[in-house]
C-alpha cells in the first residue's frame, strides 16, 4: 500500500501511541478529580497544553482549548465570537474553505448573517483587494484557512491580519490551520491571529482530538455548555489519552518540520515534475510557489478523476479527488471551480499528499505507474480529436 492521501488523515506515529497508552490503562483518572490518583492525568493535560501553546507559539497556555476535531475548533471559534457579540452580523470568508467552515456559514446566512465569500485567482491565491474592500466596522469576523486542503495553497495570513487591523481593529480573525500544522511553522502572535484551529489526525495523532487557540483579548460564548472544563470554554471531561497523543505528535512535528520542508517537498516536487513531464494531458492546477510542502493537485484533461483513483487503488495507491468530506459527490470540487480550472480538466483532477513516512521508492513506483494508467484511460476517452490537438500543441 502506498498512502498518498495525508491531507485526508495520517498514520499514527508509534511514539504517539506509546505516549497515549498509560492514560488508557493505569492512569485513567478524571483529570479534574481531587485525589492523588488524578495527578498524572491532570499533569499530562497541563503538559500537553504547554506543548500545543509552543506548537502554535501562543503567549499563554490558558489560550489553548482542547476539542474533539478541526470541525469543532472552527465551530467553537466562529459561533463563539458571533454569540458573544450579537450586534455585528457581517462575516468575511473565502470561496475555498473546508466544508466544516463553508457549511456553517451557509447555516448562519439562513439565521440572518451576511457573509461575503472572497474569490481566488487561477493559481489559487486569494483576492486581497476584494477582501480589503469587504471589511467594514460591522464585520464581526474574518475567517480564512491558512492552507487549502485540496491544493495546498498557502494564504498570506500576516498580510490579511494587517489589513483587518488597519480597517477595523475590533474585527476578529479566525484561521483554520488544520492543513498547515506540522508542515510549516505557526506563530499566532507574529501573524496577528485571534483564533486558530488544528486537528490531531492531520499530523500523526489519532482522529477525534483537536485544539483551538483563542487569544486572551478574544471573548467567546462556549459551544458546549456543561462543566467547568477548559476554563468554561468547552465542557466535557478532557480526553486525556488523545490529548497526550496530540501533544506528542506536536513535539514530533516540531522536530521534523525541517524534514517536511526539505525532504517531503523534494519528493513532492519529484512526483509532480515527473508526472507533468511524462503525461502530455496533465496540468498543475495551482501555481508552483506558496504551497505546503506535501501537496500537489494535478488535472488530467479529458479523463475522469474517479477512474484514475480506481486504477491507482487497484495498485494499492491511495489518492483522492478533493476533500474526504465531499467524496461521493459528483459535483466538481468547489475549490477548483473557484480557481476556474477548465472544465476539460476539473473532472480529471486528483490530489496527492505525502507525509514524512512517504519513501522515494513509493514515489518512483507512482511515477512509473501513473503514466500507464492515464494512457489506458485516455485511450477510451470520447474526446480523441481534442486530445490529438492537445498532444500536438504540447509537442511543439
Ligand atoms: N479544515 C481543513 C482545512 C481540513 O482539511 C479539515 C479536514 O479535512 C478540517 C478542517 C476538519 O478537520 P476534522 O476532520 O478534524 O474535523
Amino acid at each position: 500500500m502506498i498512502y498518498l492521501d495525508n491531507n485526508a488523515t495520517t498514520k499514527i506515529d508509534e511514539r504517539v501511541l506509546d505516549a497515549m497508552m498509560p492514560y488508557f490503562t493505569d492512569e485513567y483518572a478524571n483529570p479534574s478529580s481531587m485525589y492523588n490518583f488524578s495527578k498524572k492525568a491532570s499533569n499530562a493535560l497541563k503538559e500537553a497544553r504547554g506543548v500545543i501553546k509552543d506548537f502554535v507559539n501562543a503567549k499563554d497556555e490558558k489560550e489553548i482549548i482542547f476539542t474533539s476535531c478541526g470541525s469543532e475548533s472552527a465551530n467553537t471559534a466562529i459561533r463563539g465570537v458571533l454569540n458573544y457579540n450579537k450586534a455585528k452580523k457581517h462575516i468575511i470568508t473565502t470561496k475555498v474553505e473546508h466544508p466544516c467552515v463553508l457549511n456553517l456559514y451557509q447555516t448562519l446566512e439562513k439565521q440572518g448573517y451576511k457573509v461575503d465569500y472572497i474569490g481566488v485567482n487561477s493559481n489559487g491565491d486569494l483576492d486581497l483587494e476584494q477582501l480589503e474592500a469587504a471589511i467594514t466596522s460591522d464585520t464581526a469576523l474574518v475567517s480564512v484557512m491558512w492552507a487549502n486542503n485540496e491544493t495546498g495553497v498557502i494564504f498570506p495570513i500576516q498580510k490579511i491580519s494587517e489589513i483587518i487591523k488597519s480597517k477595523s481593529p475590533e474585527t476578529k480573525f479566525f484561521v483554520d490551520a488544520v492543513q498547515v500544522a506540522g508542515k510549516i511553522p505557526m506563530n499566532v502572535q507574529e501573524m496577528g491571529i485571534d483564533m486558530l484551529g488544528i486537528s490531531g489526525h492531520k499530523f500523526h495523532a489519532p482522529k477525534g482530538v483537536g485544539a483551538l487557540y483563542v487569544n486572551s483579548k478574544t471573548m467567546i460564548t462556549p459551544l458546549i455548555i456543561g462543566g467547568h472544563q477548559e476554563r468554561g470554554k468547552r465542557a466535557g471531561t478532557e480526553n486525556v489519552p488523545y490529548i497526550a497523543g496530540m501533544a506528542k505528535a506536536a513535539e514530533l512535528a516540531i522536530d521534523s518540520l525541517n524534514y517536511e520542508m526539505t525532504e517531503v517537498k523534494r519528493l513532492r516536487d519529484k512526483l509532480e515534475t515527473t508526472i507533468l513531464k511524462r503525461i502530455y494531458n496533465s496540468r498543475l492546477n495551482t501555481g508552483v510557489a506558496n504551497r505546503v510542502p506535501n501537496t500537489t493537485n494535478i488535472g488530467f484533461e479529458y479523463v475522469e478523476g474517479e477512474l484514475i483513483l480506481l486504477h491507482l487503488s487497484d495498485l494499492g495507491i491511495c489518492a483522492s479527488s478533493g476533500s474526504a468530506c465531499t467524496s461521493g459527490s459528483l459535483e466538481p470540487s468547489h475549490v477548483l471551480r473557484a480557481m476556474n480550472v477548465p472544465f476539460t480538466a476539473i473532472h480529471g483532477s486528483i490530489r496527492l499528499s505525502l507525509s514524512r513516512f512517504t519513501t522515494e521508492k513509493e514515489i518512483d513506483f507512482v511515477c512509473d505507474k501513473l503514466p500507464e494508467i492515464i494512457e489506458k484511460i485516455t485511450a477510451i476517452s470520447p474526446y480523441q480529436d481534442e486530445l490529438a490537438a492537445l498532444k500536438k500543441l504540447k509537442n511543439k
